[in-house]
């Protein structure tokens, strides 16, 4: 098989959809100390992402490496802070420029690992920068120096690091919001990073659709015995976020595959299948970003339209 095209485009998002907000200028990670050697880097600014690492006897994982070389120097700056153990490995969480454009900027003994479908996305570097533009307000500065950096290993489904008395393991459960959303879980700590895969209150099927992302979000619950999940843009979450996830997209399943058994066409989907406000994964109305949430569960409606209706 050959390189895959690259998928994302918006063109095919719905109309007055607007771009996810993901400019790092000024933001700040804060460490927090999750357990032991088990630390959350949180971005001061909201929805802009987050990054994380674990340390072991033996050195460093670290999780994400942020949207430019200015933010990857910032997560190596706070691992400093905390240890001066060589940083060993990298883990991308997905192929997207926010989580992958700073691997460049990471020493060149730094083993970065992705999953197979990321590894076939992140060299369409070009391209993913065109789509991250309007997310940082079209302002190119933000990615000056940033080279394409291949991984140097790539896993399947499962791989174990062994950090020094410290064990971190990689899952991937199928695509969600990105073909090859990648779970960094620590066991010893029940905690979870779980890049763009869980969100706050609403997720978004990006890459798939919504039968598709129920299946791995199913597939990670009754896999991992996890407390605390540390999303890319949205604060700390415990798990109990991932029954809320199945169900809102058991729903937007059943209510597409029903619309599309009675004929609805895709306006007519979109219109009749509004996000169901009174549900507990459901953002209250008077929420100050609820036209953004709005526009998350249109896109997903849509994915999920397309995706049956074409099949059938
Ligand atoms: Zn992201």
């Amino acid at each position: 098989m050959g390189r895959e095209k690259k998928v994302l485009d918006w063109s095919d998002f719905p109309e007055g959809f607007t771009p996810f907000f993901l400019d790092p200028t000024g933001a700040h990670l804060e460490t927090k100390e999750l357990a032991p050697g088990v630390y959350a880097l949180l971005s001061s600014i909201p929805n802009v992402d987050n990054a994380g690492f674990v340390v072991g006897d033996r050195g460093v994982l670290v999780i994400d490496a942020h949207i430019n070389v200015a933010m990857a120097r910032q997560i190596q700056e706070r691992v400093r802070e905390v240890t001066d153990k060589p940083i060993l490995y990298l883990v991308n969480s997905n192929y997207h420029g926010d989580h992958t454009f700073g691997n460049c900027a990471f020493p060149e003994e730094t083993l970065v690992i992705q999953h197979r479908r990321t590894a076939e996305l992140v060299p369409f570097l070009d391209e993913e920068m065109e789509f991250m533009l309007p997310c940082v307000g079209g302002d190119r500065a933000v990615f000056e120096g940033v080279t394409l950096r291949l991984p140097d290993a790539v896993f399947d489904g499962c791989l174990r690091l062994d950090l020094g008395g410290r064990e971190v393991e990689l899952h991937y459960f199928g695509p969600a919001n990105t073909p090859g959303d990648t779970i960094t879980y620590v066991p010893g700590a029940k905690v979870a990073w779980t890049g763009n895969m869980t969100g706050g209150n609403l997720i978004v099927a990006l890459e798939c659709d919504a039968p598709t992302y129920l299946d791995a979000i199913a597939r990670f619950r009754r896999t991992l015995d996890v407390e605390t999940l540390v999303p890319a843009h949205n604060p700390v979450s415990t798990d109990a976020v991932l029954d809320g996830y199945l169900l809102y997209l058991s729903q937007v399943t059943a209510a597409v595959r029903h619309g599309a058994g009675a004929g609805w066409s895709l306006e007519e989907a979109m219109e009749k299948i509004p996000l169901d406000m009174g549900q507990p994964y459901s953002p209250p109305g008077d929420h100050p970003r609820i036209d953004f949430f709005r526009d998350l569960h249109a896109y997903n409606v849509q994915k999920t339209y397309l995706s049956i209706a074409g099949n059938e």
